[in-house]
């Protein structure tokens, strides 16, 4: 099967490289902007939008006139204006808000260029991009199959990120005639039917602790320079502080991003059928704010890294229905043993005396369950 794979490393750009990716970003944004103002005109005047092509045969005249628009990619300026066709599309079938201008204040800043004639390619530890040459990369893992386009990308911590998406041919993975459960916890990430818990919680907890410090410290940065009233952009000790929130906040999303694609990839080579909650009730339950904020994030990504991965290797992945009372059955006999509070971490089955940690039995019952709604599918 043809997928499309996304792969994100970072980029070490030199001095000169910088500035011409900060240039390619400014045009991009330029462009964009220009055509929104314009598509917005003639949205008023006559009650109809532009067309992507009526706006692309302006591009060489607006190219004469400005003549620094020539100085970067020129597909990367086509792809800014790309987006906006598409972002209008999606507006018009009433899926997205209307584009909005786009800010140089927006802390991620990014261009989309895309592969012709082989203008990007893997050189060693190095990647070719048009007008930048050679930058170098820190190479995690190889490119597989045939690049689409990139994206680069300056966050707010300063540090520059390429995403590639390349087309590449994945073959099923061989079957191991094995089933599992998950319940998705907040102590442990993740509880697996054969009694395993995925823990991930002293590292976050630690960096968490850091990263609220850190953020209480901003905002007092930021209360301090408004009494004095000076400009936040102008208050360097805060925009300083800024940048360490921002990268403390990047590396334990980063962590979290590994950390999930490995145990997705584990669960997927190891089992053919996944049992998995749905996840909407989750959030309710919750209240520690950034804490929910990660574990939110972090149950999406893993859940949507599991599904693709489970259609790209040919495993099965089952949604249990977030009604279904997996911490209520003793998943020994069967018996309903009612609700129980969510302090209750272990309790003894007054039927079978089977007695049960709280997770791991969920687990167990989530997986009779996906596997009962296999069975009758
Ligand atoms: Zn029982």
């Amino acid at each position: 099967m043809l997928v499309n794979k996304a792969y994100k490393f970072r980029i070490y750009p030199m001095k000169e490289q910088e500035r011409q990716n900060a240039k390619t970003i400014g045009c991009s944004r330029f462009v964009f902007n220009h055509f929104l103002a314009k598509w917005n005109d003639t949205y008023q005047e006559t009650g109809k939008g532009l067309t992507y092509n009526a706006c692309s045969a302006q591009l060489p005249h607006l190219k004469e006139e400005l003549s620094w628009l020539k100085e970067v990619d020129s597909i990367a300026i086509q792809s800014s204006l790309k987006n906006l066709s598409d972002a209008f599309s999606r507006f018009f079938k009433q899926q997205n808000k209307a584009p909005r201008f786009k800010s140089k204040k927006h802390p991620v800043q990014s261009y989309t260029t895309k592969q012709t004639n082989g203008n990007i390619s893997m050189e060693g530890n190095q990647i070719k991009l048009p007008k930048l040459g050679l930058v170098r990369f820190a190479k995690s893992r190889e490119v597989e199959g045939r690049i689409l386009n990139a994206t680069i990308r300056r966050n707010p911590s300063g540090k520059y990120f390429i995403s590639i998406l390349a087309e590449t041919d994945v073959q099923p993975l061989e079957k191991t005639e094995s089933a599992i459960g998950i319940d998705l916890g907040m102590t442990d990430f993740a509880i697996l039917s054969d009694g395993q818990k995925v823990d991930n919680h002293r590292f976050t907890t630690k960096m968490e602790k850091k990263l609220k410090r850190e953020q209480k410290k901003l905002s007092r940065r930021a209360q301090h320079a408004k009494n004095n009233g000076i400009d936040l952009l102008d208050a360097k000790n805060y925009q300083k502080q800024k940048r360490k929130v921002a990268r403390l906040y990047e590396k334990v999303m980063n962590q979290r991003a590994d950390f999930l694609s490995k145990l997705s990839t584990d669960l997927i080579q190891n089992h053919d059928v996944i049992c998995i909650e749905d996840l909407n009730t989750k959030g309710m339950l919750r209240n520690h704010k950034l804490a929910k904020s990660i574990a939110d994030v972090s149950w999406s990504s893993f859940v949507s890294k599991l599904t693709y991965k489970a259609e790209w290797y040919g495993k099965t992945i089952v949604k249990i229905s977030k009604w279904f009372p997996s911490s209520q059955i003793c998943s020994a006999c069967g018996y309903h043993d009612g609700k129980k509070s969510l302090e209750i971490r272990e309790w003894t089955c007054p039927v079978c005396h089977t007695h049960h940690d709280r997770d791991v039995n969920a687990s167990k019952n989530i997986l009779a369950e996906g596997l009962r709604m296999v069975a009758s599918a």
